[in-house]
């Protein structure tokens, strides 16, 4: 879809980057969480955002999917304005999977149930349909033996592959992901970090909050680093996390490496 004349600057949406966020500011009453943000990503590209704990990142990534309305500024989703107020916010949300801390799974149904609800709701796909497809995702996160366990049977790690199963059945166009193996056990991680990359490689548009420094060295094209509502620096993994510029990012990186 291109339409020229509620989108100035994306142009047609088939070039337009996947996600572009102009001027960005957010407010929670008298806190300024976000103070203009600017940054773009590729279609393809792995980007992901670094920084202190209280410095913005979700609400960052939650104004990409207007899980939070922001104060100020503009964000385009594949060519599509999403504070456009005129906007189809859930048509836009549907092409954006979203993973987050916590995998919020439904403790009732089956690891395949949890794939195929959405399906059968929002994409309307009939039963076989919904099933064939998310069995298929669930052999590509490793766990296609796992269609029927439920997910007080499976490990954290499991579970976190199986939200991300689950949006991967929606068919995303981009992926967000805050923070996904902060909650697991050490042992755990590696498995949830294998399927990330794996993405990555084929070819997935991927923002990702992470302090998984070793992650962002090997999959991402970009590091942003941000700090109290401002992107304080952003390049190569080889640039930010390599050889920071500012002094913040060091004081950063000393703590987490
Ligand atoms: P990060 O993900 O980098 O840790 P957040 O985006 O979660 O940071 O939060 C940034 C700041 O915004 C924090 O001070 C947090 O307490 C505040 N904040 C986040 N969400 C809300 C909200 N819904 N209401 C009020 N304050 C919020
Ligand atoms: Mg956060």
């Amino acid at each position: 879809m291109s339409d020229v004349t509620t989108d100035r600057t994306a142009g047609d949406a088939g070039d337009a980057p996947a996600i572009d966020v102009r001027g960005l500011r957010k407010a929670f009453g008298e806190l300024e969480v976000l103070r203009g943000i600017d940054f773009s990503v590729g279609r393809g590209e792995v980007v992901c955002v670094i920084g202190p704990s209280g410095s913005g990142k979700s609400t960052l990534l939650r104004c990409v999917n207007l899980l939070e309305e922001p104060s100020a500024g503009r964000v385009t989703v594949a060519g599509t304005e999403v504070t456009d107020p005129d906007v189809d916010i859930d048509r836009v949300r549907r092409r954006i999977g979203m993973v987050f801390q916590s995998f919020n799974l439904f403790p009732h149904l089956t690891a395949l149930e949890n794939l195929t609800i959405a399906q059968r709701r929002v994409l309307r796909r009939d039963r076989a349909e919904a099933e064939r497809i998310g069995r298929a995702n669930l052999e590509r996160v490793g766990l296609g033996d796992k269609a029927t366990a439920y997910p007080a049977q499976l490990s954290g790690g499991q579970q976190q592959r199986v939200a991300i199963a689950r949006a991967l059945s929606m068919d995303p166009e981009l992926m967000l992901f805050d923070e996904p193996t902060s909650a697991l056990d050490p042992e755990l991680v590696g498995d949830v970090l294998a399927v990330m990359r794996g993405l990555a490689r084929d070819g997935m548009t991927m923002l990702v909050v992470t302090h998984e420094m070793s992650f962002a060295r090997e999959v991402a094209d970009r590091v942003v680093f941000m700090d109290g509502g401002v992107i304080v620096e952003q390049g190569t993994p080889e640039q930010v996390v390599g050889a920071p510029r500012h002094e913040r990012t060091r004081t950063f990186l000393a703590r987490v490496l």
